[in-house]
């Protein structure tokens, strides 16, 4: 059995955090609250450099609540520590390619695969981009984060895993180091008394407002939809990474 098949497995035997069809019937009753950028609202706030595992052009920005909850978060850290934010609002161009990306990347894994199979593994970790339950990035209210020192590197939320090693992906994924228990710990309660709401099958994904967030909390309808990117948005990375 390769490593790739373990990891499939150790996901399949996990229970899954969201079940589609009930992510599906959550009603959104948009509340109309604007995108801003976080890095302006909150200067404690830190961009990643890079995107761990897909480089592609990056906008800062999230809701307005949703950068009030990060500016909370990053202000309950001990001195020299940074809350970092890999993505937050991610236009729907982007959403794409990285389902595409993902599609690509599935069938590496898995050369044998059918396609329902594919799509199901490349939507563990990116959302279809044109699927009912809009995918979380494209609402505003969903950031992958992370916590990085003054000089920039990261604490160990991962090990003995590496970063494309998927078995470290959930927030109680077994055989974690005590390092990384602790480091998990910590992003937990920063984050958690602001409102953002963790998915379970990745511990640096976070939400407020969306679907999985109206789930995960009992609400009646998530508040934030799809929204479209503002035409003045500033981009960070290689625009020819996306189609024109
Ligand atoms: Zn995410």
């Amino acid at each position: 059995m390769s490593d790739n098949t373990s990891a499939l497995d150790a996901h399949s035997h996990d229970a899954h955090a969201e079940d589609q069809d009930e992510l599906d019937a959550v009603p959104i009753a948009e509340c109309g609250e604007p995108l801003v950028d976080f890095l302006a609202a909150c200067p404690a706030l830190l961009l990643s450099p890079r995107h761990p595992v897909f480089e592609f052009p990056r906008v800062h920005l999230v809701r307005e609540s949703v950068a009030r909850m990060l500016c909370d978060a990053a202000s309950r850290l001990p001195d020299g520590l940074r809350l970092q934010i890999v993505e937050g609002y991610r236009p729907i161009a982007v959403q794409r390619e990285h389902f595409r990306h993902a599609l690509q990347e599935a069938k590496k894994r898995f050369p044998d695969a059918d396609e329902a199979t594919l799509s199901r593994e490349a939507g563990r970790y990116s959302a279809p981009p044109d699927a009912i339950t809009p995918p979380p990035h494209l609402t505003g209210g969903a950031v992958d984060v992370s916590i990085v020192r003054e000089d920039g590197s990261e604490l160990d939320f991962i090990s003995p895993f590496e970063m494309m090693d998927l078995r470290h992906a959930a927030m109680n994924a077994r055989g974690l180091s005590e390092q990384a228990e602790k480091n998990r710990t910590l992003l937990r309660e920063i984050l958690e008394p602001t409102g953002l709401t963790n998915y379970a099958d990745e511990w640096w994904h976070w939400s407020y407002g969306d679907n999985g967030w109206a789930l995960r909390v009992g609400a009646k309808a998530a508040i934030y939809d799809k929204i479209e990117v503002p035409s003045d948005a500033h981009w960070v990375g290689d625009m020819s990474q996306l189609p024109s």
